[in-house]
């Protein structure tokens, strides 16, 4: 076994027993990506002489017996909208193909002050905005499990490189599925926290009261390592909740658990594959005492129009700020200052980047608010009521990560709304604030990788990622590459 294919927590035990380097494990990280990245693409920047001096620099400190945190020496790879200082991030648009941030995100001054050796940066959809990673401006990334087909999105390059084993833990960031539908695409594990339990201070805006960086791993321990290292308060953002955490402890046992079972989720959408996986694995759950029981998440249909509406209003106000005059990608075809804003914009943002700015603005403007943007955020006060009384009866819901699993490029390309109905079983997850993990769970019959997902109520994270490890076990591990060579 190569050491690129172990756990975080495995490696992070073996570090501590010299029975690897930091330096040994970059490398192998280093040349992995080196062998399979031509077909995979899940890397936009590979920062190989950062990564292996700050492997060098944990190595060092391990030499001198010092006590350090878990993630030291772990090699980890960064969603591109995640601003790294010195490193360029480029949120995968032609607006910030040139932009080196002069800060650090939060949670990179943490991984860092953690130890952690950063590999690069990751493709992702232009801005975080889509489901395949196909509105990339730079490159496609591929499914390692299939490489004709999308690793999801928009942090396919975050699942992707993981399934690849070109890092060993990943950081995503999901607005409404983002981590959790490419984590389910690629056979991965990703968690989408409680909104304000990760500093968003120096995450690339798309729909800020939606927006959570999260942990994406091979294993539910690891991605609890990862969102241990990360979360907690920021005075950088206000919206960070001033919680203190205690450690997290996963326990494995589902006995007396009270597991919602949303019908809403399991609909004729729901690829008949997908469905059957999830039951089987509930059905598992029962046999392991764990209670199933029937709920209604009624307004679940409106959810996806709702989210649209919302994640578009703010996208189109975010996104403003790229107008060619401080930083950024600016047009050559410029005689006055409207040039600068109207070419500047025209060029340098994709499609889905401008159909979501015109819808955007579209809802918020002054006819039409009322009608759209008002009953959307109406509609968001309904779901999360209706999860707050779910959770009167039950401890987790279980669903469907996704309705399918991952499909050819260019399956949806020309059909915008196809492609929205991806993120059909996880946008109401964004809208009420609460966090949820999506898990493997079985192959379909194309040996493809299906995702369950986990939602729990805000800040139960231990709970969730507790289901999550029970499910791991039962079904006797997840960390399995698929083979690529
Ligand atoms: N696919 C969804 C969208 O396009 C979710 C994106 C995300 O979570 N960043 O908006």
């Amino acid at each position: 076994m190569e050491l690129y294919e172990f756990s975080a927590v495995e490696l992070s035990r073996m570090l501590r027993a010299r029975e690897c380097s930091s330096a040994e494990l970059t490398r192998s990280v280093l040349e992995r990506i080196e062998k399979v990245e031509k077909r995979v693409r899940a890397y936009l920047t590979v920062d190989r002489e950062g990564a292996l001096a700050a492997a060098e620099r944990a190595d060092e400190r391990f030499a001198a017996g010092e006590t350090l945190p878990p993630l030291s020496g772990i090699p980890i790879g960064v969603k591109d909208n995640i601003c790294t200082r010195g490193m360029r991030t480029t949120c995968a648009s032609k607006m910030l193909d040139n932009f080196v941030p002069p800060y650090n995100a939060t949670v990179i001054e943490r991984l860092q002050s953690a130890g952690a050796v950063v590999t690069g940066k990751l493709n992702l959809d232009e801005f975080a905005m889509g489901s395949s990673c196909e509105n990339s401006h730079f490159q496609k990334t591929a499914n390692p499990h299939d490489l004709t087909r999308v690793p999801g999105g928009s942090s396919g390059g975050s699942a992707a490189a993981l399934a690849a084993g070109e890092a060993i833990l990943t950081l995503g960031s999901d607005t409404g599925g983002s981590i959790r539908q490419p984590a389910a695409y690629c056979g991965i594990v990703g968690l989408k926290p409680t909104y304000g339990a990760v500093s968003r201070y120096g995450l690339v805006a798309f729909a800020s009261s939606l927006d959570q960086i999260g942990p994406m791993a091979r294993t539910v321990e690891d991605a609890a390592l990862l969102f241990s290292a990360i979360r907690g308060a920021d005075s950088r953002d206000a919206t960070c909740a001033a919680r203190e955490y205690a450690p997290l402890s996963l326990s494995s046992d589902v006995r007396g658990m009270r597991i919602g079972v949303p019908e809403e989720y399991y609909g004729d959408g729901v690829e008949a594959a997908v469905k059957a996986a999830v039951h089987a694995q509930l059905q598992e759950l029962e046999k392991a005492g764990a209670k199933l029981i029937p709920i209604r998440l009624p307004s679940t249909p409106y959810a996806l129009s709702a989210y649209y509406i919302i994640s578009s209003a703010e996208a189109s106000s975010n996104l403003a700020r790229y107008d060619g005059v401080r930083y950024g990608f600016r047009s050559e075809r410029v005689e006055n200052l409207e040039d600068v804003y109207l070419n500047t914009r025209s060029e340098g943002f994709g499609d889905e980047c401008k159909r979501r700015i015109m819808l955007g603005t579209f809802v918020l403007s002054s006819g039409y608010y009322d009608a759209y943007y008002k009953r959307a955020k109406l509609l968001q006060q309904r779901i999360a009521a209706e999860f707050t009384e779910a959770f009167k009866s039950c401890d987790a819901i279980v669903t469907p990560t996704a309705p399918d699993t991952a499909f050819p490029f260019g399956a949806h390309s020309d059909d915008p709304l196809k492609m929205y109905a991806s993120d059909i079983c996880t946008v109401t997850v964004n809208i009420a604030g609460l966090p949820a993990v999506s898990i493997p769970c079985g192959k379909d019959a194309h040996g493809l990788p299906i995702g369950m997902q986990i939602i729990g109520g805000k800040f139960t994270e231990e709970k969730i990622l507790s289901l999550a490890k029970a499910c791991e076990e039962m079904a006797g591990g997840f960390n399995r590459l698929p083979a690529l060579d």
